[in-house]
């Protein structure tokens, strides 16, 4: 099968390599959608920086398909069916593990891996997955919104999860991209009636609010804090969520 490993020179390097052998407690996908985050730009793409080394395996954090195989000890789950894939595999014993947030996961690699970062990823024909990092894709998204819900809208979700979004809650997002964006629409899924966003550039603003996920932009800037004083009567917000980081 054709993979795709990025060697950190801004190159893409698209390799022959072999269709990966299943093992217990794993299943095979087919890729359908794998897309690229902000952080494989940052940290991969253009260089290999930040904490996190990257192994020179295939890339793609953000990976979704179907099932085409599945290795003993994966009860329940069948061919056919589809699937987003959370991108860190952890040790699965640690309390983060068991609080569902492998990314904080205490262990080390090559215990704890990123797909697409210590372990091969979803640019290929074909990734090798754990059946504890699959998640039932639901009839309603397509393989494209499972990818963009892989890593970017799971970030945001956690992050509101945390705070306990409910309806009380005006919510501030700094940082209208495609994390931020996904905070929003979340936020208001979540039941909050006001999203506020800030961003340096103007243009996503817009953008946001035409898509409803803001209700409000406010331009990033010394007069900030004053806009949104004055947009919630002196209050503020009861929830903020930094995207801009
Ligand atoms: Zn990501
Ligand atoms: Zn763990």
């Amino acid at each position: 099968m054709t993979g795709v490993v990025l060697p950190g020179s801004s190159d893409v390097d698209i390799r022959e390599v072999p269709v990966p052998a299943v093992g217990p407690g794993q299943v095979l996908l087919r890729m359908r959608a794998s897309t690229i985050c902000g952080s494989d730009l940052r940290a991969v793409y253009h260089g290999h920086v930040g904490p996190e080394p990257y192994w020179g395996v295939i890339a793609g954090h953000e990976p979704c398909g179907e099932v085409v195989e599945v290795g003993a000890g994966t009860g329940g789950i069948r061919v056919g069916e589809r699937v987003v894939v959370y991108h860190i595999s952890g040790c699965g014993r640690c309390a983060e593990c068991h609080a569902g947030y492998m990314i904080s996961c205490t262990a080390e690699p090559p215990v704890k891996l990123a797909y697409g970062w210590q372990r091969d990823g979803g640019h290929a024909d074909y990734l090798l997955a754990d059946l504890a990092t699959c998640v039932t894709l639901p009839d309603g998204l397509s393989f494209i919104d499972g990818a963009c819900v892989a890593c970017g809208f799971g970030t945001a979700y956690e992050a509101l999860c945390r705070a306990g979004v409910s309806g009380r809650d005006t919510v501030l997002v700094t940082g209208v991209g495609p994390v931020g964006m996904a905070t929003g629409m979340l936020a208001k899924a979540m039941g909050s009636q006001r999203v506020i966003g800030v961003d340096v550039d103007s243009g996503r603003l817009t953008f946001a609010e035409s898509q409803g996920c803001i209700d409000e932009g406010v331009t990033a800037g010394a007069d900030a804090l004053e806009a949104i004083l004055e947009l919630t009567g002196g209050e503020g917000c009861e929830v903020s969520v930094d995207c801009s980081g």
